[in-house]
């Protein structure tokens, strides 16, 4: 691992906490009820190394649901159990230009990519079609294994989301319609509700990232958590499309491959260096935390993180 970060990135991670924690721009999320009770001062940054060091400061181990950044991970677990053909034959891997949820699929019915919901609960299918009554649990153990700890379910949000859920019950019932999405179409949704209300922290975001970044093995665990393969794909759609109708913006400015969620989290992860987890609750109009984009941004500037700049 490089030099640079050691002591420097974690005093540069204060200063750049220090600063952007006066920042108050944005809104918590309150279209599933639950997530409108998140503190929106809450403000934490987490960076893991791929030879394992963790770098936190502020609010790291503060518990919050992953939401969409576990989309990633599920992608990733979808092309290892299933093969990248038939995962293939069912989502996309072009960007959608639109809202995370929205219910817009591709010309030809299939969703554009697993970054943004129809393409997630298509990927839910996709396990629960191969797992059967186990696809949760597989799931679960997925992203603990990212994480190198058990998670848990807020069962709170996992209630308001399914309680609240229409638009993605439609998309699912929509998705049904081609094929997209097979069988029971309210168990596949209780796995899509279950896996966005897992409990993670900045910190756990941050060695998952670096679970990516080091290719698919925990640095801080050692242990092997998916593919190199599936790395390289779920790391490529996350670069189109992981800040959903963002995303060009993002990897333009920030250049590494990331993926948020509507809880305040944002997993950044760059191949061969280093994982980043951010939690501040407050989002713009795309659904992307509002100090986790700032502070992302101003880490790939000092440590010149940008992806395609580096030899
Ligand atoms: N559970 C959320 C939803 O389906 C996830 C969305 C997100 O994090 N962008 O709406």
């Amino acid at each position: 691992a490089p030099a640079v970060l050691t002591t420097p990135l974690l005093r540069f991670l204060e200063e750049t906490r220090t600063a952007f924690a006066p920042l108050d721009a944005g809104e918590v999320a309150s279209y599933i009820p639950e997530l409108g009770k998140a503190d929106a001062d809450h403000f934490g940054i987490a960076v893991a190394t791929t030879d394992g060091h963790v770098y936190e400061t502020g609010d790291t181990q503060i518990p919050f649901t992953i939401q969409s950044i576990s989309k990633a991970v599920v992608f990733a677990l979808a092309l290892d159990l299933l093969g990248a053909e038939k995962v293939e034959a069912t989502i996309g891997v072009e960007p959608s230009g639109e809202a995370f949820n929205s219910i817009r699929l591709r010309a030809d019915n299939k969703p554009f990519n697993a970054m943004v919901n129809a393409g997630a609960i298509a990927c839910c299918g996709l396990i629960a079609d191969a797992a059967g009554d186990e696809a949760f649990e597989l799931i679960r153990s997925t992203l603990g294994r990212f994480a190198g700890r058990a998670l848990e379910v807020d069962d709170a949000v996992f209630q308001s989301e399914r309680l609240t859920g229409d638009r993605n019950r439609a998309i699912a019932y929509l998705l049904r319609t081609y094929g997209g999405v097979r069988g029971d179409v309210d168990h596949v949704l209780d796995v899509y509700f279950r896996q966005c209300s897992l409990l993670v922290t900045a910190r756990d975001l941050a060695v998952m990232g670096a679970s990516f970044a080091n290719h698919g093995v925990n640095p801080v665990t050692g242990e092997t958590v998916v593919s190199n393969y599936a790395v390289a794909r779920t790391l490529a759609v996350m670069s189109s499309s992981g800040m959903y109708d963002f995303a060009g913006e993002w990897i333009y400015r920030v250049g590494v491959p990331a993926k948020s969620g509507v809880g305040g989290g944002i997993l950044a992860a760059l191949p061969s260096q280093l994982g980043l987890g951010i939690f501040s609750p407050r989002l713009d109009v795309h659904g992307n935390s509002v100090r986790g984009i700032r502070t992302c941004e101003a880490i790939s500037e000092a440590f010149d993180l940008h992806m395609l700049s580096r030899q």
